[in-house]
């Protein structure tokens, strides 16, 4: 059984236990900004009781069986056993996959020094289930914090392209930090397409061009043939017309791969005047002969910006206008609107988390510091 409760959450236990909203209101939807903990405070051979009475918090729409509960309380375990190297980031991201075939597989980040050669949690996970030619049927996280209301589940933008692209939308999400709560939520939760239709006359022609040219200047030498209509270009537009920022796929043989609008971004960052922090007004995003499906990691990308931007004192997100060019004639065939907050549901990002100071540091490197 289970009871719909306030925030879209539900509540279902093993005892039929319901929790107290009060417990939700209090339930971060991202990961805190606390110091990390290490941990050997979780090595597995100290004995424990985790999860003895554990109670199960799942989104609205999700029926929990009795061997779902047995899966996700297996699954976050093993995640528990998972070693991460945060020496970046200093979050622990301890995960685990659920196999098709039953088999639990551990993964954790693995992070280097300034670059991003690295691993995060999830893919780290999806990497070896694939690699055994298997599909994931659940994935689980489990949460080194102490702090019993420290529970979020929040799948960095990278990490959703992967899930999206290899997982099914319904796919369960598990996490928990051992204090007798497990959060259950589903892959769908944390990706958007359905935008608002608009006249293509609606969306700064400019803009329009200028992420043709974007489109047209990816070095998609890497990208298989039949991944290349995938591919989009990106314009970051000021009322200034001296704010334009161009952003490209970038691929090389490395794989050191580049999305546009994380490339937009980078531009915009290098070429911006310092005199105009609050100029950029519009993000346009082309695509070749349909709408594009704008990459999680570029929503991210692009959210973190604008909150970069606001700190200049504009509240409201950017909009961001997604464009169908047609293939023969390169004119606009249709357009949709969202922005960089709606695009990017329980979004992953500095302002989300409360990352104040950080966004301070960059909003300044870009308007204060310019030589
Ligand atoms: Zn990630």
């Amino acid at each position: 059984m289970s009871t719909p409760e306030a925030g879209g959450l539900q509540t279902t236990t093993a005892n039929d236990v319901k929790a107290t909203a009060t417990f939700i209101e209090r339930l971060p939807l991202q990961p805190t900004d606390a110091s990390p903990i290490t941990d050997t405070i979780y090595d597995s051979s100290i004995e424990t009781d985790l999860f003895k009475d554990v109670q199960f918090l799942v989104s609205e729409g999700i029926a929990l069986s009795e061997v779902d509960k047995a899966d996700c309380i297996r699954l976050v375990l093993a995640a528990r056993e998972a070693i991460a190297h945060p020496n970046q980031s200093g979050y622990h991201v301890k995960a685990a996959g659920l196999t098709e075939s039953g088999e639990i597989i551990i993964g954790a980040n693995d992070e280097n020094s300034i670059c991003d050669a690295y691993a995060h949690g999830e893919t780290s996970v999806m990497s070896q289930v694939r690699a055994q030619g298997e599909e994931v049927r659940m994935i689980g996280f489990f949460k080194p914090s102490e702090k019993a209301e420290d529970i979020s589940i929040n799948p960095c933008g990278a990490c959703r392209d992967v899930l999206e692209q290899n997982a099914p939308s319904d796919l369960l999400i598990a996490g928990g930090n051992g204090k007798d709560i497990l959060v259950v939520r589903q892959l769908a939760e944390f990706s958007r397409d359905d935008f608002d239709e608009i006249s293509v006359e609606e969306v700064n022609l400019d803009g329009i061009d200028q992420a043709f040219v974007a489109l047209d200047s990816a070095a998609y030498g890497y990208i298989p043939e039949e991944k290349q209509s995938e591919l989009y270009g990106v314009s970051l537009i000021g009322a200034n017309e001296l704010t334009r920022a161009r952003g490209s796929f970038y691929t090389n043989a490395g794989y050191d791969a580049i999305p546009a609008g994380l490339a937009a971004a980078t531009t915009f960052n290098d070429t911006v005047d310092p005199s105009t922090p609050e100029d950029l007004s519009e993000i346009v995003v082309v695509g070749l002969g349909k709408i594009p499906h704008l990459l999680y990691r570029d929503r991210a990308a692009l959210l973190e910006l604008d909150e970069i931007l606001r700190k200049g004192g504009r509240t409201i997100p950017l909009p961001i206008y997604l464009v169908a060019v047609d293939p023969e004639t390169f004119l606009p065939l249709k357009a949709q609107v969202t922005n960089t907050e709606e695009c990017f549901p329980n979004p992953f990002s500095a302002g989300a988390f409360g990352m104040t100071e950080a966004l301070d540091r960059n909003y300044k490197a870009l308007f204060d510091e310019k030589i």
